[in-house]
């Protein structure tokens, strides 16, 4: 059975992180040397045009997830230190409240036409919707696997923009369930086989016929309830010392500034797709996609928000919800052809495009409260900066076990910088 607290993993080797991946996971051998080998160059010369070769990232495992009551590893595929340790540390905090719940919806995607030339609006309009039941058969009618799977067309919508650069024209959304696919060939091309009826109709011109990536359609939730007394030890970091109700409430107010600033939210929302972009990268999925739809939505209202939301439930508890638009699949796209990806899937035993969007809701939820937490205390540089001196040492030439003794020296002087690491390097290697 999958555990994913695996004690001390951090203080291991390679190797051994890998051993006990094997011990703890349900990979075979094969996909667990998979979810970390490069690609195939032929294989990324078939996925984009002109290509040399393929370029890494690292990949690690954020442990002590439990999500809706599992126990999941989950994969993060990420250049920046921090991020990992910092969602792994939250979840195993919420994990003492019984982890993470999360839901997600149908996997609904939009597929808008713009349709150009209509002589009367409304009266088009209201022409469209009349013949919807019949416009969904035929869009349906169409061989497509999707439907065999239980997808296909559910609903039209019909829109008017009023002001635009060139005056008013129509919308039409396309509601499309794409059941485990992230689905942006599907619903592109049931919108270019729904255009000339559009046109018959309408009398207009079906100009832009495209999936919308403000899929507010297909949401994903995560909730956690963090127990004030767990929040104690958060407080504890070196010679600083808050209790679990100053920690507590410096995170709502952290979050009171995102909700209230787009310059704020900005960042804050940046520190919530930190957590939700590796699990996307990880498993193939297009991560500008959510990225588009996840900021669009933070928009809704007209002012950028934050995507989270923090408060203290009636017990004096910190409850933590993140909602947002979550597009991503199980089959198709990269997923399908990546082999890391594959075997990420599988790390992660999700049967569904919606299972895969709970985690990843998680994930996000957990790295949110990472760095409040962070800022809310100790400041964000002081926990990133061990982290973060490693890769000055690596930059200044350090190599195997120097890189560490170069990071500890610069976070001990808290003098993280590319020069001081080669001095220090420079000493280190002549053996003073
Ligand atoms: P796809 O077409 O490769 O895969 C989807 C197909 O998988 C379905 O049509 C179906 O035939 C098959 N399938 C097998 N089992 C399925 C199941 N259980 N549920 C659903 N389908 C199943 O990929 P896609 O998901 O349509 O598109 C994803 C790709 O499109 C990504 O690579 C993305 O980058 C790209 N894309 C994105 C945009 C955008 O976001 N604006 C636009 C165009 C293309």
């Amino acid at each position: 059975m999958t555990t994913s607290r695996i004690p001390g993993f951090y203080n291991l080797t390679l190797e051994e992180r890998r051993a006990k991946l094997a011990d703890a996971s349900p990979l075979s051998p094969g996909e667990l040397i998979r979810l970390t080998s490069p690609l195939a160059p032929d294989i990324a010369s078939h996925m984009v045009e002109n290509a040399l070769g393929t370029f890494s990232l690292p990949l690690g495992i954020a442990l002590n997830f439990m999500v809706n009551g599992r126990d999941v590893l989950v994969p993060m595929v990420i250049e920046e230190p921090s991020v990992i340790a910092g969602a792994s540390f939250m979840a195993k905090l919420a994990r003492a409240n019984g982890g993470f719940t999360a839901t997600s919806t149908e996997p609904l995607m939009i597929g808008q036409l713009q349709v150009l030339d209509v002589e009367e609006l409304s009266q088009a309009a209201e022409r469209v919707l009349a013949k919807k039941a019949e416009l969904l058969t035929y869009v349906d009618a169409a061989e497509s696997s999707l439907k065999s799977r239980g997808g296909g067309a559910r609903d039209l919508e019909v829109r008017i923009i009023e002001e635009s650069p060139i005056g008013k024209f129509l919308v039409i959304h396309l509601i499309y369930d794409v059941r485990d696919a992230m689905g942006a060939n599907a619903v592109n091309t049931a919108c270019e086989r729904l255009a000339p009826k559009i046109e018959e109709i309408t009398g207009g011109r079906a100009h832009l016929k495209i999936l919308s990536n403000l899929t507010d359609k297909r949401m994903a939730k995560a909730t956690c309830v963090i127990p004030v007394n767990e929040l104690e030890i958060l407080g504890q970091v070196d010679n600083l010392s808050y209790t679990g109700e100053e920690v507590r409430d410096g995170i709502i107010a952290a979050y009171a500034f995102a909700a209230a600033d787009p310059y704020r939210a900005a960042t804050h929302n940046k520190g919530i797709m930190n957590g939700v972009d590796p699990v996307v990268i990880a498993t193939g999925n297009d991560w500008r996609a959510i990225e588009a739809g996840a900021h669009a939505y933070a928009a809704r209202s007209g002012k950028y928000t934050s995507l989270s939301t923090w408060s203290k439930d009636k017990d004096g508890n910190l409850a933590g919800e993140l909602e947002m638009p979550l597009a991503v699949g199980i089959v198709g796209g990269a997923t399908k052809v990546h082999p890391a990806a594959q075997a990420a899937v599988k790390l992660m035993n999700v049967k569904s495009a919606g299972e895969l969007a709970e985690i990843v809701v998680s994930v996000g939820l957990a790295q949110n409260m990472a760095a409040l937490r962070a800022l809310a205390t100790e400041g964000i540089q002081r926990g990133h900066m061990s982290l973060h001196a490693r890769q000055v040492a690596i930059a200044a030439g350090a190599s195997g076990e120097l890189i560490e003794k170069v990071a500890s020296q610069m976070a001990e002087e808290r003098v993280v910088r590319i020069e001081r690491a080669v001095e220090i390097l420079k000493s280190l290697e002549s053996g003073k």
